[in-house]
């Protein structure tokens, strides 16, 4: 498959506006067949695929339509990384032989050892391609100066690098583990596009502090790309104060066994998933495998559509996630993804697993208190309700509070007790409230 052209800024915005605009009916009708040609593909060409389907008692004949799409199996890194060991080879899921393959990818993990990925020229391309559009998206210019700070060692570097210069851009990037040249590109080339870790971004702000700098007296960053953690509202408006820029965008994704990405856009209602046409993006509930309506929480499976190198199917990326498949204000119709992190943080309330995410995602969605700071206060190891500390302006009363649990407990199905406190009064770490008081803990 080859990726599309893309045309600048005339179609009012959009990179490629045929696809990004692209009806949900067809695109479905396009993933189907595109999923159907490499299901077949994978078959063939994949020892680790063909030995999984045949264990799984599955033929790529058995799926005919999107609605036989739980009859795939889902894939897991584990899986992967035993397959590497028993057949002592590190890319048991290699599709085509390594003259045809242009990059490597190594994801390390936390824990247990490296699995490798495998790209061919072509699968860089689309890649490639897909950045550009959500690039562009993000209002990266054909002038823009792109101070990326993606690791250097890392093939999405080279991908970020290409997709900048497809849209006329300059792209500069001298890695992550170099914060006083990182500092120096940032003081003397002035860029104005900045893509960077949370942590590091705090670092940055960090070492200006000693010369009693604010980042926005020493940079010139109007737009921040941030990635590594859930991106609220407070950390937005901390970037936007004090450093100066006009807009803040978060990426999500999968580094190194899909490198498959997805950023927001201006109007910040989820990550789009600006590249359906190449990848199957589900949201399952893992109790029954189906899938999630919009608005509901699941995990993340993603399929690589067009891929040859290595491409993976229905891999569970373990990020419980809300997917929301209305278009954007936008105008764009490709699905999107509010993050909630992983089962890490997970409060469990009545055996139901509640993320704070999820909290900030409902309780701003309250119009009266739309981006205040709250927290969920842990008060024994098994909970039955949800005690909540919000921050909340004098002239808030008890019918806020009041309208506060009702608006959880409609949506969330477990009661919720709320108390207000005085702005200011929650602690702050990191420039973030923590989520959680843990008062288990210091029992
Ligand atoms: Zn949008």
């Amino acid at each position: 498959m080859k990726p599309r052209t893309g045309q600048t800024s005339k179609d009012g915005g959009f990179w490629d506006k045929d696809i990004e605009t692209i009806e949900r009916d067809k695109l479905k009708k396009l993933q189907e067949e595109r999923l159907k040609e490499q299901l077949e593909y994978v078959f063939r060409h994949s020892p680790f695929y063909k030995k999984k389907f045949i264990k799984e008692e599955f033929h790529p004949k058995d799926f005919k339509s999107m609605a036989d799409i739980q009859r795939i199996p889902k894939t897991c890194k584990d899986e992967l990384r035993q397959a590497i060991a028993k057949s002592r080879n590190p890319l048991p899921h290699l599709c085509s032989s390594r003259d045809k393959i242009a990059g490597f990818g190594c994801s390390r993990g936390t824990t247990g050892m490296s699995t490798f990925s495998a790209f061919a020229k072509d699968d860089i391309d689309l890649r490639t391609e897909c950045y550009a559009r959500s690039l562009f998206q993000m209002g990266l210019s054909p002038k823009a100066l792109f101070h990326s700070m993606m690791g250097i060692q890392s093939i999405t570097h080279f991908i970020l690098k290409d997709a900048a210069n497809k849209l006329g851009s300059i792209y500069v990037n001298d890695g992550v583990d170099n914060l006083p040249i990182s500092i120096q590109i940032g003081r003397s080339l002035k860029p104005n596009v900045l893509l960077t870790g949370v942590r590091t971004l705090l670092e940055m702000e960090k070492a200006l502090k000693t010369e009693e700098l604010l980042p926005k007296d020493a940079f010139s960053y109007k737009i921040a790309i941030l990635y590594g953690d859930v991106v609220g509202r407070h950390l937005i408006n901390h970037v936007k104060e004090r450093w100066g820029v006009n807009e803040v965008f978060s990426l999500g994704g999968s580094a190194a066994d899909l490198l498959w990405y997805n950023f927001d856009c201006p109007y910040h209602l989820g990550n789009h998933c600006l590249n359906e046409d190449m990848f199957l993006v589900e949201v399952i509930d893992p109790k029954n495998g189906r899938p999630v309506k919009s608005g509901e929480k699941g995990e993340l499976v993603v399929t690589d559509l067009c891929s040859k190198g290595a491409p993976h199917i229905r891999w569970n990326l373990e990020d419980v996630v809300i997917p929301l498949y209305e278009p954007c204000a936008c105008g764009r119709t490709h699905m999107r993804l509010k993050y909630l992190g992983r089962s890490l943080y997970e409060v469990k309330i009545n055996e139901k697993a509640i993320f704070p995410a999820e909290i900030e995602h409902l309780l701003w969605g309250i119009p009266e208190i739309a981006g205040a700071e709250f927290r969920i206060v842990k008060y024994a190891g098994e909970m039955d309700r949800v005690k909540l500390q919000v921050e909340a302006g004098q002239g808030q009363n008890k019918g806020v509070r009041a309208k506060i649990s009702r608006y959880l407990e409609d949506r969330l199905g477990i009661e919720v007790d709320v108390e207000l406190v005085t702005p200011g009064q929650l602690p702050v770490m990191d420039i973030k409230t923590p989520r959680v008081l843990d008062l288990t803990r210091s029992r």
